[in-house]
């Protein structure tokens, strides 16, 4: 038996990792989170049983800790609740599905305990993959992706391969991907929302639509696989069949295939290194008319672009731009800055910043904080 935090557990990820769980046994869930879904996380405590549930919204805590009361859950308050149900707590492994920035903590905090992270939650690579890489340096814990294009990458990498080209990954492309430019200046969120072969949380849905969230996993990958960014390219593949793709020297390309769906890699990194069976619906190569791949346009999409830069100047320049992504979702999404606006925001942030290089936990949060003062500030500063 394993045993397992679940944090975010009412979201897209949180919950497909309970079907895995519920499908392949195996696990006992100790720890669950959630930011204000009571509803939702009170039903799963009910069913799981963990000895943790934290909310880190306080009207939400009040609730689920009413509701839980008569039975042995210590119900808990904000970060500060996950950090500590992490330490008191016997775990073999954490997944990491909370969406943004506040997933960082709980993660670092894992990993400094020893604890293996499944991750989902792409915001604490990015920002803190070189704090990461070091907590685990330290304590050997080691992060196992969730992300698809990054779990297939693990799938496909031979260990100390010397003849490594390059890792391909691959993006759908989002809803936009075949608009015209102008076409883009009146899109609206709804449309924005609409991801033609995932079903997530809106978040990551809108990062698609702008391909930010491939600028994201370009830099997830970079630190994941120790790969550098001019061995790092994305393409377009709207089947999302291929989930990525590794190529080497001798002309080989090793590819990840399967239906899009986050079941597959959630049960990976829950079982990894194993791999076993599941009754989950399997692809049909001969349903798949075509496999199809387009290069990325940039000038269209320029959060690629912008996430290729700021990942190889590196330093603070990460932080900054996932932050300002942040805030510029939650303005797009509440529809005061249009979906053009996004990248010249993060830009606009990104200019503001004086990067530096060794950092720690507290001038990451600070540098975070920042960037996002300055993004809700956009609007007045042009
Ligand atoms: P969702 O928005 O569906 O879920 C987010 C989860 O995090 C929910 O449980 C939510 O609680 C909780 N949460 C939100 N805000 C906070 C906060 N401030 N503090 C603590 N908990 C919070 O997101 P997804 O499941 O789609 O994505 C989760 C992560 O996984 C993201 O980093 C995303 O990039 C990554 N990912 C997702 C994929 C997908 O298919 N969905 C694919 C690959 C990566 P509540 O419900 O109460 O708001
Ligand atoms: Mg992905």
């Amino acid at each position: 038996m394993k045993n397992i935090a679940l944090l975010g557990s009412t979201g897209s990820i949180g919950t497909q990792t309970l079907q895995v769980i519920d499908e392949i046994k195996g696990f006992k869930i100790q720890i669950l989170s959630a930011h204000k879904n009571t509803e939702l996380i009170i039903q799963q405590a009910l069913k799981y049983q963990p000895q943790f549930v934290i909310l880190t919204d306080e009207g939400s805590f009040h609730k689920a800790k009413a509701a839980l009361e008569h039975l042995p859950i210590n119900v808990m308050l904000g970060i500060d609740g996950i950090l500590r149900s992490l330490v008191e707590t016997e775990l073999d492994l954490v997944v990491a599905a909370i969406s943004g920035a506040s997933g960082i903590q709980p993660t670092l905090k894992a990993l400094e305990l020893g604890i293996n992270v499944a991750l989902a939650n792409k915001e604490t690579i990015v920002a803190a993959g070189y704090l990461a890489e070091r907590i685990k340096v330290k304590t050997g814990a080691e992060i196992i992706p969730v992300d698809s294009e990054h779990s297939a990458i693990m799938q496909c990498l031979e260990p100390d391969s010397q003849s490594l080209e390059k890792i391909i990954l691959t993006a759908s492309g989002g809803p936009f991907w075949t608009y015209k430019h102008e076409d883009l200046y009146n899109v609206k969120p709804k449309e924005a929302l609409k991801h033609p072969n995932w079903n997530m949380g809106k978040k990551i849905t809108i990062d698609s639509a702008t391909l930010m969230n491939k600028g994201l996993e370009v830099i997830e990958a970079h630190w994941l696989f120790n790969v550098a960014y001019d061995k790092i390219d994305v393409v377009i593949h709207p089947q999302s069949i291929i989930h990525s793709m590794v190529q080497y020297g001798d002309g080989s390309f090793l590819a990840h295939l399967g239906l899009p769906d986050m079941k597959v890699p959630i049960q990976y990194a829950l079982t990894y290194p194993n791999r076993i069976n599941n009754s989950f619906p399997k692809l049909d190569l001969t349903q798949i008319q075509k496999l199809e791949f387009f290069a990325p346009d940039h000038a269209k999409f320029p959060c690629l672009s912008l996430a290729y830069h700021v990942g190889k100047r590196g330093e603070t320049l990460p932080i900054v731009l996932n932050a300002a992504n942040e805030v510029a979702v939650e303005l797009f999404l509440e529809e005061r800055i249009s979906f053009l606006e996004i990248p010249v925001l993060i830009e606009t942030v990104l200019e503001k910043h004086n990067p530096f290089l060794e950092y720690s936990l507290e001038d990451l949060l600070e540098v975070d904080n920042w960037a996002r003062m300055e993004s809700r500030q956009y609007k007045n500063m042009r």
